[in-house]
């Protein structure tokens, strides 16, 4: 649980700072983006008016066009020198007005070209199939932008007349697109206008309102593009946005190598011990292991988990001194419930049980099993000639004659008073009679204090297997009644 509400801790603590700069980060990125957009949007409105400036420039000049094509096709000379096909003077009208244009065509009524200004060359070329004049012949006159030999050009056609009725020719006025002409119209520096082409000869332009998109401006049947370079405060901000970002993920992850390695650090104490804790608790250590491990942590620690540890081994000696005292208890228990009290041989209780387990053992193995009873003669006199603490003593003497009479797997135990009874596991009727008279002669020959001698009768049998226990003890006790009847100091067989 410890460990888990370690990582818990640990995935907190970096849950927490992570969110805390994904906040921060956001919040910045949120406020700078908004003045980003801001910054776009005025300069959304700066363009929009640039447009709306360069538009007019071309409208004005398309104007001036026009209003010059109109002074032109009035007096009188010019269409007397139209019909008289009057080159010469056409070209000195022509001249005289071409100075804020790029060039001056007077056209005869078939689209033959019958004066050109201000360079006088190619008249006579045919205009008839151009857009403009047919425009002008068609519709009665003409302007808009055009493409003349492959040269892109506002233009402005009108019709001379005579008596204000009869078309006599035309006058055609071009002011041509050139680089240096969408220059002067541009009211910045920063801003580029192209000349795309007649709307008729462009595929149809969409472009979005955005800061990066050029602006399209159509003027009479011509379009033209009008694009912006990036601007220093707009890159500057841009570039500032992915700085902060940057910024901000290059701190967010120091942080979190910094705070992982000082969380490891912090926890890695808590977790040696309570891996400990867990190796004791699964019965994969001892408590000793356990004491060892958490003093070792001590060893090497500071501050809080110091004191922990050491609480922590405090704690573990007390247990490991009551978990010792109750071990020793629990033998002194044991060895009261078992034993005799005098004799220290096994007592009734556990003769019954041992004889329980033999029997048992014999049940399934079908092996040898038999029973001594021992009863110790006239007992009752020592007592009263001696005193009974010399009885005990003598109870204590026949006890252990009896034990070392024995084998080492033979089970001894007090069954009464002055009675002894002992179970021998793989023994027979006849080996348990020569054991019996071997503990008998024993107690025969013992001479103890005050020259005590005693003598004991002995009943022996053997166990008839699956019989009740208490038959296979009443015949030992039948076979040691019939030695004390035929004159004590003897051992009598019960037949098994
Ligand atoms: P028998 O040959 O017929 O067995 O005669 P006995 O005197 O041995 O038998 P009885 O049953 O008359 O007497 C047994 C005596 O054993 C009586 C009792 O005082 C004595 N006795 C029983 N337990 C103890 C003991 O723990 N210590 C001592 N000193 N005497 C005991
Ligand atoms: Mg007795
Ligand atoms: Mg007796």
């Amino acid at each position: 649980m410890l460990i888990s509400r370690a990582r818990s801790l640990k995935g907190g603590i970096l849950i927490i700072v992570m969110f805390s700069f994904g906040i921060l980060s956001l919040t910045y990125g949120i406020f700078l983006n908004v003045i980003i957009k801001d910054y776009a949007n005025s300069r959304l409105a700066e363009r929009e008016r640039s447009a709306e400036l360069v538009r007019r420039g071309l409208v004005h000049n398309l104007e001036h066009l026009i209003q010059l094509s109109i002074n032109l096709s009035r007096p009188r000379d010019i269409h007397e020198a139209i019909e008289g096909m009057n080159n010469d003077a056409l070209s000195d009208w022509g001249k005289a007005f071409s100075k804020s244009v790029s060039s001056i065509l007077f056209i005869d009524t078939d689209g033959t070209v019958i004066a050109r200004a201000p360079d006088e060359f190619r008249f006579g070329d045919s205009v008839r199939s151009e857009t403009f004049f047919r425009g002008a012949r068609d519709d009665g006159s003409f302007s808009g932008v055009s493409i003349v030999e492959g040269q892109a050009a506002l233009v402005a056609c009108y019709p001379v007349y005579k008596y204000n009725d009869t078309v006599v020719g035309y006058v055609s006025i071009f002011k041509d697109i050139t680089e240096k002409f969408l220059e002067g119209l541009l009211p910045e520096k920063d801003m580029r206008l192209s000349f795309l082409g007649t709307i008729a000869s462009t595929s149809p332009i969409k472009l979005s309102p955005s800061i990066e998109n050029p602006i399209l401006i159509s003027v009479a049947d011509g379009a033209f593009s009008l694009s912006f370079l990036p601007s220093p405060e707009y890159l500057r901000l841009l570039g500032l946005q992915g700085d902060i970002l940057s910024a901000f993920a290059v701190v967010t992850a120091g942080t979190i190598i910094l705070l992982l390695f000082f969380l490891n650090r912090h926890f890695r104490p808590y977790t040696e011990i309570v891996d400990a804790l867990v190796d004791y608790s699964e019965n994969h250590a001892s408590l000793e292991e356990l004491r060892r491990s958490i003093s070792n942590t001590h060893l090497s620690s500071t501050g809080e988990i110091c004191y922990i540890s050491r609480a922590l081994v405090k704690m573990i000696a007390v247990i490991e001194e009551k978990m010792r005292s109750i071990q020793s208890y629990s033998e002194k228990l044991e060895f009261l419930a078992t034993r005799d009290s005098l004799t220290e041989l096994w007592n009734r209780r556990k003769m019954d049980q041992i004889l329980v387990a033999e029997t048992n053992v014999v049940d399934r193995t079908a092996g040898d099993l038999s029973l001594i009873m021992v009863d110790i003669d006239f007992f009752k006199r020592v007592n009263d000639t001696f005193g009974h603490e010399s009885g005990d003593k003598v109870l204590l003497s026949v006890a252990a004659t009896i034990v070392d009479s024995l084998r080492q797997s033979d089970e001894v135990g007090r069954w009464g008073g002055e009675e002894f009874l002992a179970v021998l596991p793989d023994t027979d009727l006849p080996e348990a009679f020569d054991c019996a008279e071997r503990a008998r002669k024993a107690i025969e020959g013992c001479l103890l204090d005050n020259c005590i001698s005693v003598t004991a009768s002995f009943g022996v049998t053997q166990y008839r297997p699956g019989e009740p226990i208490n038959e296979f003890v009443s015949r030992a006790d039948k076979a040691l009644y019939l030695a004390k009847e035929r004159g004590r100091n003897m051992t009598c067989v019960s037949p098994s």
